[in-house]
């Protein structure tokens, strides 16, 4: 892969001077477009970019990513502006989990304290004691002050994070659709053909591909292990822009997609809606201010604790 610009240079050019005008940032996911990484301010995780949002000075966050994101920057800071270019981008992990079937979850197992992925509802967060991001999933597991958790709703996150976790873990049957279906034969092929690369998956991934890996981690955790490891070709068993993400990072190093893993949510937004974003400052993303209020305690936890 190369570090080559899809978006046109004129598109480029008002894009650098709305933002300056709208006083904007623009923060992408690392699943998102090469075009919407290269111009981005920030690319990174769903932890990164919320404590990004948090601590922007800026008073406009142009979110490139789904819904959930979006939301979760509002809560955070309900003083910005959060627009969001692609409002139909969504997430069907989160469409897994609402309020009412959490709450009725949670009084199947009245001991237990819920920890929330962030790719749920702001309606289902505001029900949950922390959430979490794949990164520090089992580090918040671990802080939350009870022995039995509800984890939801990715059951094969939850599945791994059980398996470095001492509590007792009650999974929602959830899944990302992208990573739990991905194609474990075409991993296999990868893996082959390239018996020298470490082959690095999200846990996400369904159980079968964490046996074929160097390491389960979430995007954070394999931009750290590249960093530190001394191989110079990797598989990457999770949504293809990060692949994209780690070779403009290490461009000494050649990064494979495994598992043919996309995320048509991902790939909708585009510079041209990025554009009109910042020409109309429209879609803006809101939450009613008691959900808001609710989910902010839980979000918070999240931004806390390090993955
Ligand atoms: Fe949701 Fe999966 Fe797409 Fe992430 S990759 S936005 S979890 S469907």
């Amino acid at each position: 892969m190369t570090g080559k610009s899809y978006a046109t240079d004129q598109i480029t050019a008002r894009i650098r001077e709305l933002k300056a005008t709208r006083r904007a940032v623009i923060l992408a996911h690392s699943y998102q477009p090469p075009a919407i990484q290269d111009l981005a301010d920030f690319v990174g995780d769903s932890l990164e970019l919320s404590r990004q949002a948090a601590s922007a000075p800026e008073p406009v966050i142009v979110f490139c990513g789904v819904r959930f994101m979006a939301e979760t920057a509002h809560i955070l800071a309900p003083d910005k502006t959060v627009l969001l270019p692609e409002p139909s981008a969504g997430c069907p992990l989160a469409d897994c989990v609402d309020a009412a079937s959490l709450r009725a979850f949670q009084e199947m197992h009245p001991g237990a304290l819920t920890v929330l992925y962030v790719n749920s509802p702001a309606e289902a967060k505001a029900e949950s004691y922390a959430c979490c991001t794949s990164a520090n999933a089992a580090a918040v597991v671990e802080s939350v002050p009870s022995d039995e958790v509800i984890f939801a709703p990715d059951r094969n996150l939850g599945t791994w994070v059980s398996r470095l976790s001492s509590k007792l873990l009650h999974i929602w049957n959830g899944a990302c659709r992208p990573h739990a279906g991905m194609d474990l034969a075409h991993l296999r092929a990868c893996a082959g053909e390239w018996p020298d690369a470490e082959v690095l998956v999200h846990p996400e991934t369904p159980p079968a591909a964490w046996e074929l890996a160097f390491k389960v981690l979430g995007t954070g955790g394999m931009i750290r292990h590249v960093a530190s490891s001394s191989c110079s070709r990797f598989i990457i068993g999770t949504e293809e822009g990060m692949s994209y993400r780690l070779s403009t990072l290490f461009p000494d190093r050649v990064f494979r997609p495994g598992g043919g893993i996309r995320c048509p949510n991902m790939k909708i937004t585009t510079p041209e809606k990025v554009l009109a974003a910042l020409e109309t400052m429209m879609p803006a993303v809101s939450l009613p201010p008691v959900t808001r209020e609710k989910a902010l305690a839980a979000v918070t936890r999240m931004t806390e604790i390090s993955g």
